[in-house]
Parts: C-alpha cells; sequence; structure tokens
C-alpha cells in the first residue's frame, strides 16, 4: 500500500520503507498532533519531522541547539532537492535577510535556528507574518538541567505552543530515561502530546569490554582492525587526548585530537575535517560529539571509563547511525574506577548528587565486570528487556570463564588487614608474591603472615582480583589515601569462610600481534566490507569519486552518497539512470545531479 508519505520517502530520500516508528509519527504530525519522539541515535529521527515539513503547508521551523552542524544538516537536504535554509549568528546581515525573505514568501520547507535566535523579537514577528507547518524541538533534552547539555533557553520554548496553539509540534530526543522525559514533557507543556519511544537497542553495534593491561597497545591493536575507517578514541583527561592523538598520528594514522583546551578555531577545524574527510580519528573528551551526525562512524572506542551507564550509551550510540556494523570498544582498569572516584568527591556537587554519582558508577563497573550478555545488561539499565542473548557482544561471542576465587581473595583480604588498610593493589601483589621491594622492607612487610602466600598467581591476576573484589564491593578505595584498599562490611562472610567466590577469569593474553595475525583480524573484523573483487575495484573508484565531489563543494562526503548507497551501486553496477534509480538512497534529486557522473564512474572503471 502506498501513501502521501511513503511516496514522498521514496521520492525524495530514495528510500524503500519506513523504519519501526517513523511511519505513525509521521502521519500523526503531518494530521497535526504533537509528539514527543525518544529514538535511540542513529534511529531515523530526522526523517519524522522532515517528512511532515514536506507534506504540510507553509515552513517547519526546526529549534537546534548546535550552530555548527546545522549547515550540514542543511546541506544534505539541499542535495536531496528540499528547501532548506538555516539562520544563526555564523550568517552576515545580508544572508540573514534573504533567509528572512524566502521566509515571509513561503519559500522554505524546513528553517533550522537557534534557540536564542528563535527567541528574539524580531524573530518572533517574522513567524507571526509566515505560514508555518510544524515546530520540531531537535535534541529535546536541553530542556534538563540535570543533564550535561542543558540550555537555558529551551525552558522559553513553551511560547510556541502559547502563541501558536495551532501549530503541531514534535520534540525529539535520544536520551532514554524516564526522569529526563518527564522533564520534557514538563518544561515543553507537552502534556497532550502523543509520545513513541522506539527500542532503545541498536542491533549493529557489537559491544566489547576488556581490561586494561597495556592500553596503548590494546587501542593499537584494536584500531587495526579498522584501518582507513573513521571513529572517535574517547579520553578522560586533555593531557591524554593529546598523547594518544600523537602516538596514532605517529603510527600512520590520520588522527586529531579535540578537546575544551584548544582554541575554538582549532577544535572547529578538527571537527570539520572529521565530518568532511574519509577516515578521519578523533581523540577527544567528551567534549566532543553531542549533534554529530555523521552516519558513517565505524567504532567508538573509550580508553578510559565513561562516567556513567547513560554517557556510555550515548558516546558508543555515535557509532553506525548508518545502521553498518560498528564497534563500541572499552578498556578499563581500577585506576580509572578510583580516579573518578576522587573526581566525585572532590567535585562541587551536594552530598545527594554525589551520593547519586557514585551509584552511576557503579553499575557501569557492575556492566564491565558482568558476565552477561552486554546488550541485555545494558538495555536493561534502561527498563528495556531484551529477548535472549544477543550473540554480539563479547560476553556473547566468547563466553567468559569463571574460576572459583575464594582461597585467593581470602589471602588478598587478609593481606589488606595485615597491612594496615592503607596501600593500593601494586603495594599489596608485591607482598602477596613475595617481591623483595624497597616498600616492602620500609614497613616491614616481608614479616607479615602474609608475605609471599601468593606466589602461585602473576601479577595480572592478581590485578583482575583485586579490580573485581572492589567491584563486588568487599573492598573500597580510599580516596583520601590515593587509592588505598581497604575492607568493607561485605568482606566479613568470606574471611569467615560463610561465602564461596567465583570472578571472571581474564582472557588469556594475546601473544603480541605480527602482522600475519593483524591481517586476519582485518578481514574478521565486523565492519569488512567482503565485496566480490571486480566490485570492490568500483566501491574504491566510487569512492574517490565522492571524495573530490564532496572536496569540489566543501561539504562531508556522506552528504552526496553514503557508503551503503555507493556499495549497492558497486555491486549491482547499474548501467542507466532507470536502473541506478531503484538502487536504495538515490532519490530524485540525487539522480538528477549524481546519476550520469556515477554511470561515468562505473563505466570508466570497467
Ligand atoms: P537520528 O537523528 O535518530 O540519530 P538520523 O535521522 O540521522 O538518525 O538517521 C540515521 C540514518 O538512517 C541516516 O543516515 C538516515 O539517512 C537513515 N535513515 C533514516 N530513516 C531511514 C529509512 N526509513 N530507510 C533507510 N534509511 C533511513
Ligand atoms: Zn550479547
Amino acid at each position: 500500500m502506498t501513501s502521501p508519505a511513503l511516496d514522498q520517502l521514496r521520492r525524495t530520500f530514495g528510500y524503500a520503507e519506513f523504519r519501526g516508528e517513523q511511519a505513525a509519527i509521521v502521519e500523526h504530525v503531518s494530521a497535526g498532533g504533537d509528539a514527543l519522539v525518544l529514538m535511540p541515535t542513529g534511529g531515523g529521527k530526522s526523517l519524522c519531522y522532515q517528512l511532515p515539513a514536506l507534506l504540510r503547508p507553509g515552513t517547519a521551523i526546526v529549534v537546534s541547539p548546535l550552530i555548527a552542524l546545522m549547515q550540514d544538516q542543511v546541506e544534505a537536504l539541499r542535495q536531496l532537492g528540499v528547501r532548506a535554509a538555516f539562520l544563526n549568528s555564523s550568517l552576515d546581515a545580508a544572508g540573514a535577510a534573504q533567509v528572512e525573505a524566502d521566509l515571509a514568501a513561503g519559500a522554505l520547507d524546513l528553517l533550522y535556528v537557534a534557540p536564542e535566535r528563535l527567541l528574539t523579537p524580531r524573530f518572533l514577528d517574522l513567524l507571526e507574518r509566515s505560514r508555518l507547518a510544524l515546530f520540531a524541538i531537535d535534541e529535546a533534552h536541553c530542556v534538563s538541567q540535570w543533564g550535561h547539555d542543558f540550555r537555558p533557553e529551551y525552558r522559553q520554548l513553551t511560547l510556541l505552543h502559547e502563541r501558536w496553539p495551532g501549530v503541531p509540534r514534535i520534540a525529539l530526543t535520544a536520551t532514554a530515561d524516564a526522569p529526563t522525559r518527564r522533564e520534557i514533557v514538563e518544561r515543553l507543556a507537552l502534556e497532550g502530546a502523543r509520545q513513541f519511544i522506539s527500542s532503545f537497542d541498536r542491533p549493529n553495534i557489537r559491544y566489547t569490554v576488556m581490561p586494561k593491561d597495556n592500553s596503548r597497545r590494546q587501542l593499537l591493536d584494536f584500531l587495526d582492525g579498522h584501518r582507513g575507517e573513521a571513529g572517535i578514541v574517547y579520553c578522560l583527561s586533555r593531557r591524554k587526548v593529546d598523547a594518544t592523538a600523537a602516538l596514532l598520528a605517529e603510527r600512520g594514522l590520520l588522527a586529531l585530537p579535540y578537546h575544551a583546551g584548544l582554541g575554538a578555531s582549532v577544535r572547529a577545524e578538527h571537527q570539520r575535517r572529521f565530518l568532511h574527510e574519509d577516515g578521519v580519528v578523533m581523540v577527544a573528551t567528551i567534549a566532543f560529539g553531542m549533534g554529530i551526525d555523521k552516519p558513517d562512524v565505524r567504532f567508538v572506542a573509550h580508553l578510559d571509563l565513561p562516567k556513567s551507564l547513560e554517557g556510555y550509551y550515548q558516546e558508543t550510540g555515535r557509532a553506525g547511525r548508518d545502521g553498518e556494523p560498528a564497534d563500541a570498544w572499552l578498556a578499563y582498569g581500577l585506576g580509572d574506577a578510583v580516579q573518578l572516584r576522587r573526581m566525585i568527591a572532590e567535585g562541587e556537587a551536594g552530598e545527594e548528587r554525589k551520593r547519586l554519582e557514585h551509584a552511576k558508577l557503579d553499575a557501569l563497573i557492575g556492566y564491565c565486570e558482568s558476565t552477561a550478555c552486554r546488550r541485555q545488561t545494558l538495555l536493561g539499565y534502561f527498563g528495556e528487556a531484551h529477548p535472549g542473548a544477543c550473540g554480539a557482544c563479547d560476553n556473547c561471542l566468547h563466553p567468559p570463564q569463571t574460576w572459583d576465587a575464594t582461597e585467593a581473595a581470602r589471602k588478598a583480604l587478609s593481606c589488606v588487614y595485615r597491612s594496615g588498610q592503607r596501600f593500593g593493589a601494586a603495594h599489596l601483589i608485591d607482598v602477596l608474591r613475595g617481591a623483595d621491594t624497597a616498600k616492602a622492607r620500609q614497613f616491614g612487610h616481608h614479616a607479615l603472615s602474609t608475605f609471599g602466600i601468593g606466589a602461585e598467581f602473576d601479577a595480572t591476576r592478581w590485578r583482575s582480583l583485586f579490580r573485581q573484589l572492589v567491584a563486588a564491593g568487599l573492598l573500597e578505595a580510599d580516596l583520601d589515601r590515593y587509592g588505598a584498599l581497604r575492607l568493607t562490611a561485605a568482606a566479613t562472610p568470606l574471611l569467615r569462610g560463610e561465602q564461596t567466590l567465583h570472578l571472571r577469569a581474564e582472557p588469556p593474553k594475546p601473544a603480541r600481534r605480527r602482522k600475519r595475525d593483524a591481517d586476519k583480524a582485518r578481514t574478521t573484523s565486523t565492519t569488512t566490507t567482503n565485496l566480490p573483487a571486480d566490485a570492490e575495484a568500483r566501491f574504491t573508484a566510487l569512492r574517490q569519486w565522492r571524495s573530490e565531489t564532496a572536496k569540489a563543494q566543501n561539504v562531508p562526503a556522506y552528504v552526496i552518497f553514503h557508503d551503503a548507497t555507493l556499495r549497492s551501486i558497486a555491486l549491482e553496477c547499474p548501467s542507466d539512470l532507470d536502473a541506478l534509480a531503484r538502487i536504495a538512497g538515490i532519490g530524485a534529486g540525487k539522480l538528477e545531479r549524481y546519476g550520469e557522473a556515477v554511470l561515468a564512474v562505473l563505466r570508466d572503471g570497467s
């Protein structure tokens, strides 16, 4: 069955079908209803307002918090033949006047505008004189004062409803938790809006968590499987961002740093290159990422622990928006948890807030240490049940072994106790293993009954054990003493022999990877295209053409065509425009603009 919406989807966007809730949302908003849309990143939120914008008379006003990214969104729409524009402080007076005139003349389908601009009397006045299709409020969680992205201007957006009660509003966000959702409804006066809540599963993302042992090498090994692909590496501190970016650059990767300590122009330039060029690795603090809707980010790696599962979900969600396979990879160690705890403890927040942050960190550590399906754990945290194990996370793919750690844990706990609960894991491990160090001698620890009782395990095994004892709450790190470990009440039953303990066994250390192994890893990587050789050659030629075309227009490559579209073209090798038009991702606008050029690339290549 077709409908005007489906026709429009096929003609303008070149997509065959709606995804998930899109059809229902488009129908509801096109008919004039208000909507609150909760959809994970990559779920396809933009279409939910872009299609009604085309189906309803008048201009859709899209409120978007990030000036820097409006331009790319508008550019992507223009490439489709949609009449779109943006209005923000980056335009000069003449440019802004032109956009205002277009709006008043009814010559725009969509107008993107920053909230502070929207709220000016001048702009509200202009709206009074224009025909309005709808208001879309993107990144609606910016209204929440508890989030990282709070924008006070969002609070005033209720005036849209007050002044234009007949114009439908659609608010959209990828922030899943219930308190934020309630706050959006209340703050934006959306009590009457229909709520569309999608599953937050991202089936194309593969989750992997590994204990840190040599994080530089682990990262390089991971990146070996993603050569030439775009991705983000998150680090906690600016210093680490700089060091990691330098390391990757030294190894021949196109890696750029991004953090708040860099000048605004450097940040903007690095962001531009990440968006516009193929295969850039952005090494960044969490200052980077909000609103980055580059569809072909193939991996998000965390070299340090994020602050919460919410943060982790949001950051990893930036991978694979195009629905193609992508990796979420995290390396973590005990030191990370201790450092984050200290940051919370030393922060400005009130006691209640700090307790909340500690609890969030606990949930994250629980996720890291879990032997259950990562997807189930993650979705469960957001209140969503996932049927069965996913088969696409590290725990599903390589079920972790567990071992009876009761005896070893007792030795470790008693070593903590006997040395006075004043030392960190590194020294405790030396004592357990009977290492003759200066520190052991200084404190007389070689005379302890626990000295050398743990020689049967290597330091890595002990580190894993201490980490898991902290994660399980049997030990806690004393923040005033730089991570000195001390017993908690929960350790008592184990020490008394009333309880046993089973822990996750670390995967065996991979031998230093040789080139042959690295090649193997590349071909087994989730993101391998696996095209036949002739199609692969066409794909490469098409990418080359896309890169030149994008550069000439100063737009991101994905705005021209997505990888998935180029891959289909390479596979099918259409010989005329009709055949090309049948490929997913090619609507009328793209066909007219690039059809002949694509056919020429295919002809020259064969
Ligand atoms: P979100 O804003 O929810 O993160 P986007 O609106 O950017 O997601 O869409 C994510 C990707 O999915 C985009 O590349 C978009 O072109 C694609 N997409 C959206 N809807 C469809 C559809 N019905 N069929 C195919 N691709 C789609
Ligand atoms: Zn799983």
